[in-house]
């Protein structure tokens, strides 16, 4: 069993027409994917900074930064995805990125958990 990363990320090609989630000023050309769902566009910036620093790049993201960046976007390109299908998005990152921190707050496990009894001599 591993306890790395539950759901790895990797980035496929994306045809669609949404802005960018890390950075939210530009049109994502790729997107970040488990292998059951799309997590997040990403534009051709946020795809160097991904293939460069890896999760790193994500931790980046400020979300009030982000919203009003989106807002931006779209209030710029009136036939992307309408913010809705934004906002749905916003949340399923937000979600992924949730059990994220979860897991990587965990101790690493050692020697099967942790002992149930304290050391008798404490
Ligand atoms: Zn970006």
């Amino acid at each position: 069993m591993s306890f790395e990363f539950p759901e790895p990320l990797w980035e496929a090609n994306f045809f669609g027409n949404k802005p960018c989630l890390v950075c939210g000023n530009d049109k994502a050309v790729s997107v970040l994917r488990t292998v059951e769902t799309e997590i997040a566009p990403i534009c051709k910036n946020c795809s160097c900074d991904w293939n460069f620093y890896g999760y790193e790049a994500l931790k980046k993201v400020k979300p009030k930064q982000l919203i009003f960046n989106l807002i931006k976007f779209k209030l710029a390109h009136p036939f992307c995805s309408n913010m809705f299908t934004i906002y749905k998005d916003l949340k399923k990152m937000q979600v992924w990125a949730a059990k994220m921190m979860k897991k990587c707050e965990l101790p690493a496990p050692q020697g099967g958990g942790l002992p149930t009894q304290p050391p008798a001599h404490l």
